[in-house]
């Protein structure tokens, strides 16, 4: 069996090794147009920090080897073709038209092509983006332009175009290569994988760490003198740009596929089953070139990343090879790291939830990770996403300087066997102070579901309660705090009634107006909420998340 494989970074190398292993009348050439083969491109922004000192490790196998093209021949038995460009796909004759840089035109014949053409960098055409100094980062030849760079000049100006994840990646890198940055976003928030709430944190922990963001920001031009950039211009100002790194996206490259009348998919990716087989049966597609399925909506959806790239070669592999095996989807799980926070997601944000249709609550939980004893506690914020109708668990993100890791997996691991938030709530989570509360962040934010869903308790979210103000609402924002968090910080114009003491002075609120409770991270808020209307309080709500989520001023 001849199989050709185009494509030699992740989904390519995976599914063509294990074609190999597997299968020993196979006979497997990979074409690779770069020159790097398997490498980590999810480790570049480490390696333009620094903390990754030789390129060659992210080429490397756990104990160093490189693979490069000897290595794929010696020990994988795979033959690899780089700097070699496939061009056309003849599906009749089943061959592939190639192209060697030297320009020498070939052809493979095949009998299984897989695609692992990946995607490539998008960029916007906004006048002045040939400038030199403005890059991108798909692979390791840009890193190496942008470290060459780094390293010529010592606090540059730096401007990152787009807040997604290759952008907040790269603003920490250039950070700690002290440039001065600014990360500018066309959308109201970055990282547009987070509810705006969350994302809103993550702005704040940038700023702290003297990045400077702006959002809602469109850029329209970069002008500069003598070809070099020299400055970003915006709707909202210049700003000066000794370097630019645009981060705006990815398309999938999709262009043999297209060309060769193989179906493309409504993402604009190659269409694909769970066997990860395209609409042509002798052609596979797997990586950042395929589409997915997201496994909650059961819609299209176009999630490129590493973690799936490999899986979907896998499963690639096991499908020429005639073993039973399927990838269903993706929850579309993210994780990054931002200085001193962790950032990640699984599953439906809000707003998609309810684009979906489902009839959304939600629960924010901040709080610390451990025990207040444990000196490692740290502050998470949780945000979980269920739909009432079905009490099914559909999202959750988190973010703090807490562990996220934890908590985003133990909810793709529910949401894949699609758990109710009741069946999830009783998980047995391993405890030990070291790790976590006795009862998990978690399975503590489940709870506040369930008692939204089974009517114990009516969430207001922090935004709302900004936009009841500003409409001139009349209602009592009742802090039940403690006196001594109230002098560290407190929200203008609340009433102020410790929890211990509702009992005995509810009788200094006013009955018939509504009432929202909070307090740190309204846990109390909640106590207090029951409190009153055990006492015939009708309207009590309580503030999502309380004075950690708090979006506006606060007096400190
Ligand atoms: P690619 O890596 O895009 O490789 C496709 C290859 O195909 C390319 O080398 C290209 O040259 C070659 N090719 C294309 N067309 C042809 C042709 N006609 N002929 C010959 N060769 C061709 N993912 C995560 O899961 N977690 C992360 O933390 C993460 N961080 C990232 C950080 C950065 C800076 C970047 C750039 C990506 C990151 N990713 C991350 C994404 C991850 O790197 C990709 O999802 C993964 O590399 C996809 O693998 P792939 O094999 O499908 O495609």
């Amino acid at each position: 069996m001849k199989v050709v494989v185009i494509g030699g970074v992740a989904a390519g190398p995976k599914t063509a090794s294990r074609i190999r292993r597997l299968c020993d009348n196979a006979d497997v050439t990979v074409v690779e147009k770069g020159e790097f083969l398997s490498y980590a491109g999810c480790g570049l922004p480490y390696y333009i920090s620094g903390m990754v000192e030789d390129q060659k490790e992210l080429m490397a196998t756990p104990v160093g080897t490189v693979r490069d093209s000897v290595f794929f021949r010696n020990v994988k038995d795979v033959h690899v073709m780089n700097h070699t460009e496939a061009t056309a796909i003849d599906r009749d004759n089943k061959k592939v038209a190639i192209r060697t840089e030297g320009g020498e035109a070939q052809e493979l014949d095949y009998d299984k092509l897989v695609l692992a053409t990946g995607a490539e960098s998008f960029i916007p055409p906004i006048p002045g983006v040939e400038l030199q100094n403005i890059f991108n980062l798909k692979d390791i030849h840009d890193a190496d332009a942008i470290k060459d760079k780094l390293a010529k000049h010592k606090a540059l100006n730096a401007v990152i175009v787009g807040g997604g994840l290759i952008g907040v990646e790269v603003a920490e890198a250039f950070q700690e290569m002290g440039c001065r940055i600014t990360l500018v976003e066309y959308l109201p928030n970055i990282l547009p994988m987070m509810d705006p709430e969350m994302s809103t944190l993550v702005e704040e922990h940038f700023e702290s760490h003297g990045v400077r963001i702006k959002t809602g920001t469109k850029v329209t031009e970069f002008s500069g003198k003598d070809g070099l950039v020299e400055k970003v211009v915006t709707d909202q100002g210049e700003i000066p740009a000794d370097i630019v790194i645009m981060a705006v996206g990815v398309r999938p490259a999709t262009k043999l596929a297209a060309e060769s009348g193989l179906e493309i998919g409504p993402t604009r990716a190659i269409a694909v089953d769970d066997r990860m087989q395209t609409s042509d049966p002798d052609i596979f597609a797997a990586g950042d070139c395929a589409e997915k399925t997201h496994l909650i909506t059961g819609k299209p959806c176009y999630v490129p990343l590493g973690s799936t790239a490999n899986k979907e070669g896998r499963v690639a592999a096991n499908s020429i090879c005639d073993i039973d095996d399927s990838f269903p989807g993706v929850l579309g799980s993210a994780i990054c790291k931002i200085f001193n926070f962790s950032v990640g997601r699984t599953g439906l944000g809000e707003k998609e939830a309810r684009d979906a249709g489902y009839d959304v609550v939600i629960a924010h939980a901040p709080a610390p990770d451990k025990p207040h004893f444990i000196p490692s506690a740290k502050p998470l914020f949780l945000k979980l996403i269920a739909d009432r109708k079905t009490r099914k668990l559909l999202g959750v993100q988190a973010t703090g300087p807490g562990v996220v890791d934890r908590r985003i997996d133990i909810a793709a691991v529910a949401l894949t066997a699609g758990m109710s938030v009741d069946q999830m709530a009783q998980l047995d989570l391993s405890y030990a102070p070291p790790f976590s509360p006795a009862m998990d962040n978690i399975l503590a934010a489940l709870n506040i579901l369930r008692n939204k869903m089974d009517g114990h308790m009516e969430g207001v979210t922090p935004a709302e309660v900004v936009e009841m103000h500003e409409k001139g609402d009349d209602f009592t924002l009742l802090d039940v705090r403690t006196p001594g968090e109230l002098e560290q910080m407190r929200i203008e114009g609340a009433t102020h009634i410790p929890l211990g003491a509702v009992r005995k002075r509810m009788g200094e609120l006013d009955k018939s107006k509504p009432v929202v409770a909070f307090c740190k991270i309204s846990l109390r808020g909640y106590e207090a909420a029951l409190i009153l209307k055990q006492d015939g309080f009708t309207d009590v709500k309580v503030m999502d998340g309380g004075v950690l989520m708090w979006p506006g001023e606060l007096v400190r």
